[in-house]
C-alpha cells in the first residue's frame, strides 16, 4: 500500500525502511508500519500496560491514568503533530503505543528499585526493556522470539541508552555510538510523552488532591491559560474550568511544537530521512515554551512526585520489588515453570538474574502485590 504521496521527503517510508530482523513477505492489507501498531496491540505485554501505575497505582482510583490511556493519549497527540508536519502517522503510532511496554509495576519507583537490584547484572532500564519485549519476550509468532518490528519502530522504542548497552545491542544501538538522531517520528513521540504526562499529571494531581489549583496559581503557564478560561466563560469553576485550562495548555505546546519544528526542518533542509539522522534534534519546542515546560516539570516534581503520599507508595513499591528479587534470586524454584530453564539450578547469576527482572518487570501492579503475599504470607496460596 502507497500512503507515502503525502508524506515529506524526510519521513520515515516503509520502502526505504532497514526493514525486520526476520525477512517476512509484505503485508496485502496495510503498511509495514500500520503491521507494527497492530503487533503491539495485540501483545500481552500492551494489555498489562492496563494494571501499571503512570504516577498513581491503578486500584487507587477509577478516573488516574494507567500506563495504557497515558500510552494512547501520547499516540494522539503525536498523530496529531505527525500529519500537520506530514511525517509518517503510522510510524509515529506504533512507537507511541510500545513506549512504554517495559515499565516495570508502581512505576519509576518500580524500575529504580529494580535498576538496584540489577546493579551487578547489568542494570535494568525500561527503554532497553521495552525493547527486549517487542524483539524477544513476546512469544506469538512461529517463526521467531518477539514481535519482529521494523527497525525504525524498534529505534524509536529505544528513547535512551548508555554506551555500554549500545555497543552491545548492535545496529539498534549505533545511533547512540555516533550521536545521530533518530527519525523525526522517534523525535515526536518522545516529546508527545512530555506533553501528555506533564498535563494528565497535573489533571490527576488535582483529582486526587495531592495538588491544589492554588499551588498551579503559582506557575504562569498554567495561570495564563485558567485566567485565560475565566475571561471567556465567566463563573465558570471546579473540574470544567479545570479541564479547560489543561485542554488549553496542550493545545498550546501542540501549536508550539508543530510551528517551532517546522522552523527547525525549513532552516536544516533535510532532503531524506539520512540528513534526518545527521542533523540535530529537529523537533523541538521553542526557547520560551521549552522553560515553560521546565519549570512545569519542576513544580511536578517538587510537589506531586516527592508528596508524603506518593513517597509512601514509592518505598512499598521499592520494598515489594526488591523482596520479590531476592526471593527469587535466593531459590529460583519458586518461579513459575515458564521461568525455570533447564538445568537452572547451576544458572550462571547474572542470567539467572535477568530472567527474574523479566519475570518482574512483566508484572502489573496487582499482580506484584497479590505474589508478594503469595511468597511471604503463611497462610495465603
Ligand atoms: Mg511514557
Amino acid at each position: 500500500m502507497d500512503t507515502g504521496l503525502q508524506l515529506a521527503p524526510y519521513a520515515a517510508r516503509p520502502e526505504r525502511s532497514s526493514g525486520r530482523r526476520f525477512s517476512e513477505p509484505p503485508p496485502d492489507s496495510r503498511t509495514e508500519f500500520q503491521r507494527d501498531r497492530d503487533r503491539i496491540i495485540h501483545s500481552s505485554a500492551f494489555r498489562r500496560l492496563e494494571y501499571k501505575t503512570q504516577v498513581f497505582i491503578n486500584h487507587e482510583g477509577d478516573l488516574f491514568r494507567t500506563r495504557l490511556t497515558h500510552s494512547i493519549e501520547v499516540a494522539q497527540i503525536a498523530r496529531s503533530i505527525a500529519r500537520n508536519l506530514r511525517l509518517n502517522e503510522d510510524l509515529v503510532e506504533a512507537i507511541s503505543l510500545a513506549h512504554d511496554l517495559g515499565h516495570t509495576p508502581f512505576g519509576h519507583a518500580g524500575q529504580d528499585a529494580l535498576n538496584d537490584c540489577m546493579r551487578d547484572h547489568g542494570g535494568f532500564e525500561h527503554n532497553l526493556q521495552s525493547l527486549r519485549v517487542v524483539d524477544k519476550l513476546e512469544q506469538r509468532y512461529g517463526a521467531f522470539d518477539g514481535l519482529n518490528l521494523m527497525f525504525e519502530t524498534r529505534e524509536g522504542i529505544l528513547k535512551h541508552c548508555s554506551t555500554a548497552n549500545a555497543r552491545k545491542l548492535g545496529e539498534i544501538g549505533q545511533r547512540f555510538l555516533e550521536k545521530k538522531q533518530p527519525s523525526l517520528e522517534a523525535q515526536l513521540a518522545n516529546l508527545a510523552d512530555e506533553i501528555a504526562y506533564n498535563n494528565h499529571d497535573i489533571d490527576d494531581g488535582l483529582r486526587s488532591g495531592l495538588l491544589t489549583t492554588e499551588q498551579l496559581d503559582g506557575i504562569d503557564f498554567y495561570a495564563r491559560h485558567r485566567r485565560e478560561v475565566e475571561a471567556a466563560y465567566p463563573g465558570i469553576g471546579g473540574r470544567r474550568a479545570i479541564n479547560e485550562t489543561i485542554r488549553r495548555m496542550i493545545n498550546a505546546l501542540i501549536v508550539d511544537l508543530t510551528d517551532a519544528s517546522s522552523r527547525r526542518i525549513a532552516e536544516a533542509r533535510p532532503a531524506t530521512l539520512n540528513d534526518v539522522r545527521n542533523a540535530g534534534p529537529l523537533i523541538a519546542f521553542s526557547e520560551a515554551m521549552r522553560e515553560e515546560a521546565a519549570t512545569l516539570k519542576g513544580f511536578l516534581h517538587e510537589n506531586l512526585y516527592r508528596h508524603y503520599r506518593v513517597n509512601r507508595m514509592t518505598s512499598k513499591a521499592r520494598r515489594i520489588v526488591t523482596e520479590l528479587f531476592d526471593a527469587f534470586m535466593g531459590e529460583p524454584n519458586l518461579l513459575p515453570p515458564d521461568y525455570q530453564a533447564p538445568g537452572s539450578d547451576h544458572q550462571d547469576e547474572s542470567v539467572q538474574a535477568r530472567i527474574v527482572a523479566d519475570y518482574i518487570a512483566g508484572m502489573t501492579d496487582r499482580y506484584a502485590i497479590r505474589e508478594h503475599r503469595r511468597l511471604f504470607v503463611i497462610d495465603e496460596m
